[in-house]
């Protein structure tokens, strides 16, 4: 690492697979880094499933690997709750000025777990998409890069919890910690902000939001994750047993109203989700509703394998309504080819949005260039400014990865050109 410790060769904004990849394989060839994410952990949308495909291994197996490959890089500084606020400037001196919310503790070596179940306050779980709440003492998640508990920004300012605070065991809470500003300086800038789950309540005829249980993908992982709201007890939130569940694919994909385009892994994420019902319910009916199945690559296998299953149900048709019917869920879908209606009763239903590009959603503080659905454009090649995995485009880990390994070239080639 440089003496100045706030000039780097390349600064990569986003902390998901593609920024961690991109930051540690440009480090690992011997360029000073800075990597911003503006969560608690680094780890992205992936440290938030229940297991990832190909090999369906849980979020840990990948992302440790990474932790520990920064962990002992000095060439990279890792910034967490940290955003930028304003990027001025061209190579090789872009200046990013980056806001740093605080944590409320210190690092200590002390397991708060007990303590913090005492804690008066609670507020919704946003890793687990606001299907329970916790504590306002809390820990990101198991893994959680800096391994660091936190304190709910929410809490502050709560007479209660401040005074409990004061039972600290351990002297690492510090509720005097405050924003700070640092501006860092980079010869370039690879965007890894990712992606979002398309926004279920524009999806009306879906019933997003009339039952609890009508879920989305996402929210479904965190249902089936061991650390997730039930424990990784798969049952529906409103309670009831799940005999019957739907998968509804495209919802809000492939439609000029919504998401034009496709997001290309949420079949493979669908059928992925059919064998977490599989082995924790293994008596109940899997019905998924499709247009087409897209399992490009050595997913057709994948895609082989379920086809086989008696227990997974393949319907070729569009969604056309979801609604409660009953104690049920009925979901009616029009098939694509022959044009027939179809209605089936189920317990719970998965809507599987696609991937919006986090551009789309939240303004970038510099006039980036995004094509119409907000993903970066790549076609200037003496652009300082490059856009990196899932920015770019809808892809798996697998091609997010390949993609970061790209950036990282990218990123020696303007540091060696300033
Ligand atoms: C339901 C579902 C299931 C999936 N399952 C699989 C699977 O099993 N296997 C597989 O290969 N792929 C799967 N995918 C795809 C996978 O999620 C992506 O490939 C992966 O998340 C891409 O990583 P990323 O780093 O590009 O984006 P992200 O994971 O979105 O990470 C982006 C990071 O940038 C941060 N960020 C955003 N904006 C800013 C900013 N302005 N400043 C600082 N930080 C910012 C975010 O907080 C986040 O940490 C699935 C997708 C869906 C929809």
């Amino acid at each position: 690492m440089s003496q100045d410790q706030t000039a780097f060769d390349l600064l990569v904004v986003g902390g998901g697979v593609a920024g961690i990849t991109t930051a540690i394989e440009a480090a690992e060839a011997g360029l000073t880094v800075a990597l911003v994410e503006k969560e608690a952990s680094l780890g992205g949308r992936v440290s938030r499933f229940h297991h990832y495909f190909p090999k369906l291994c849980p979020p840990s197996c990948g992302l440790e690997i990474n932790f520990r490959r920064l962990r002992s890089n000095t060439n990279v500084k890792v910034f967490t709750l940290a955003s930028i606020e304003k990027i001025e400037g061209d190579a090789p001196s872009i200046q990013a000025t980056v806001k740093i919310k605080p944590r409320y503790t210190k690092p200590v070596s002390f397991d708060y777990t007990a303590w913090a179940e005492s804690c008066p306050v609670e507020f919704e779980d946003d890793f687990n998409y606001g299907m329970n709440s916790r504590k306002g003492v809390f820990y990101p998640w198991e893994n959680a890069y800096p391994p660091q508990w936190m304190v709910d920004e929410r809490a502050i300012g709560n007479a209660e919890f401040e005074e409990w605070a004061k039972s600290d065991p351990a002297g690492g809470i510090d509720l005097t910690q405050a924003e700070e500003t640092v501006v860092l300086t980079a010869k370039s800038v690879a965007w890894a902000t990712g992606w979002k789950p398309y926004d279920p309540t524009n999806l009306t005829e879906l019933g997003f939001g009339s039952s609890p249980d009508i879920l989305t993908n996402v929210m479904f992982e965190r249902l089936s994750a061991p650390n997730g709201p039930t424990g990784g007890k798969l049952e529906a939130p409103s309670g009831k047993e799940v005999k019957r569940i739907a998968f509804v694919q495209c919802a809000g994909s492939r439609d000029e109203n919504h998401l034009p385009f496709c997001s290309g892994v949420c079949c493979a994420a669908s059928l992925k989700q059919a064998t977490y019902v599989r082995d924790k319910l293994p008596e109940a009916d899997i019905h998924m509703f499709y247009i087409d199945v897209r399992t490009p690559g050595r997913l057709e296998d994948f895609y082989q394998d379920r086809q086989e299953d008696e227990k997974i149900n393949l319907h070729r048709g569009k969604v056309a309504k979801v609604e409660t019917v009953g104690d049920g869920l009925q979901v009616t879908a029009e098939n694509t080819l022959t044009g027939d209606l179809e209605q089936v009763t189920v317990d719970l239903v998965v809507l599987a949005t696609g991937m919006q590009p986090t551009a789309a959603v939240e303004k970038l503080p510099f006039n980036a260039n995004l094509d119409e659905n907000g993903f970066f454009i790549q076609d200037d090649e003496a652009s300082a400014h490059y856009g990196v995995g899932t920015a770019v485009r809808p892809s798996g880990v697998a091609e997010t990865l390949q993609d970061a390994t790209g950036a990282a070239i990218k990123a020696l080639q303007m540091a060696r050109r300033s």
